[in-house]
């Protein structure tokens, strides 16, 4: 199921100025580059460069912007909810009570609980749009909404470890332990205080000495899947925050997931090598999971002031329709400062827009997660 045709992209926002060969992948194979369901039909990439894109961009109409940004605020506007008896009519109460529905102390707001056990892999081989704060604040909001979550950090620099505010310092039992030396998900896996039943397996920098070690090691593009095979824990979530490049790390992460969840930048070059994450996860459900699946799409850093952010939202929605959630996460400087303090945004700031837009982005993939049938079977099985 591999295909040369040559690139041609629809979209007109931060795709790169030339179509380049097809690139060869992991598995040796040519892969096939493209959107899904887009038969090479649609306009030829822009060739100018970001200024006179920028322009274009600037003087834009603007309804389809404004549909897009009245979207968003309805979403948000759902999620907090009317005040009552304008009770709570004012800024600071507003937020109190924003940060009570996103904490949920008391324990009696849950979200749906999926029918089977969802691993969903965290992937986009550009650094730096989201995927490591997403993995964080989306499992602490599924936790502190009555999940069992395991989050698997598979990042050398463990970044996902920092947020969790688990110990991953070089030595410590983590995710190196698993993939090389084969120990297990459940003798390295570390409590996260910040929610209940919320679980972290650390990454360390040893990490990062595994790409070359799992060279030799047969069946080494399975290694994370047979230990999720054997990790019986009773979990409902499991997600996998993956490196930015597309190496056997990452390869792992997406044979051992059922889903991929993309974070998408609201950036000018967002969508630029996007193509070839989709061509390795085609090639991946053709030769080494035939159960995977681009099940969701999340928008990041999403700044109301520009016009730009408001078009890639909407060139994203043109192209992945119902995968791309409904709400949007904000640029959020709380958002940004959390992991400095070891936390997630939902404890550190529950009350800011970026804890509230992650908690109703966790409500939207676990209600979605009740229509979903079981994975297929897996064609290496
Ligand atoms: P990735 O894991 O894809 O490399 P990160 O999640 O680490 O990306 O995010 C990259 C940087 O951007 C981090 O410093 C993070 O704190 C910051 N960041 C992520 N999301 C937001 C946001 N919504 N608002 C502000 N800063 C953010
Ligand atoms: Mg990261």
């Amino acid at each position: 199921m591999t295909s040369t045709t040559p690139v041609r992209r629809p979209s007109r926002i931060g795709w790169p100025a030339e179509a380049g060969p097809a690139k060869t992948d992991i598995a040796g194979a040519p892969a096939p580059i493209g959107w899904i369901g887009v038969d090479g039909v649609g306009e030829s990439p822009p060739a100018a460069g970001p200024s006179s894109e920028d322009e274009r961009v600037t003087h834009e109409p603007t309804a389809t912007l404004d549909a897009s940004r009245t979207r968003i605020k309805s979403v948000l506007d759902d999620a907090v909810g009317s005040p009552r008896d304008g009770e709570l009519d004012t800024p600071i109460m507003r937020e109190a009570a924003q940060a009570v529905r996103v904490l949920n102390p008391t324990r009696d707001s849950t979200f749906p609980r999926p029918g089977h056990r969802r691993v969903i892999t965290v992937a986009n081989q550009k650094g730096g749009v989201g995927k490591t704060t997403s993995t964080v604040n989306l499992a602490v909001a599924l936790a502190l909404h009555g999940l069992r979550v395991l989050v698997i950090d598979l990042d050398p620099q463990g970044n996902a470890s920092t947020g969790l505010g688990v110990e991953h310092s070089s030595g410590t039992p983590s995710i190196y332990e698993v993939l090389v030396d084969g120990a297990s998900l459940a003798e390295t896996a570390v409590a996260v205080e910040q929610a209940p039943n919320l679980w972290c397996v650390p990454a360390t920098i040893d990490l990062a000495g595994a790409e070359i070690e799992l060279v030799s090691v047969v069946a080494r593009e399975h290694r994370l899947r047979k230990a999720i095979e054997a990790y019986d824990h009773e979990v409902d979530y499991i997600l996998v925050d993956c490196p930015p490049s597309l190496g056997l790390l990452t390869v792992n992460a997406l044979v051992a997931g059922d889903e991929v969840l993309i974070p998408i930048q609201c950036e000018y070059y967002a969508l630029e090598g996007l193509g070839q994450l989709l061509s390795n996860i085609d090639l991946i459900q053709s030769h080494l999971n035939g159960g995977l699946r681009v099940s969701t799409i999340l928008l990041t850093m999403y700044d109301g002031r520009t016009k730009l952010a408001d078009q890639v939202a909407q060139e994203v929605r043109n192209h992945f329709g119902d995968l791309v959630l409904d709400v949007v996460i904000p640029r959020s400087v709380r958002v940004s400062e959390a992991p400095g303090y070891g936390q997630s945004v939902m404890t550190y700031d529950p009350g800011s827009r970026g804890a509230l837009t992650y908690f109703e982005a966790a409500r939207e993939i676990a209600v979605r997660g009740t229509q979903l049938a079981t994975p297929g079977r897996r064609e290496s099985e």
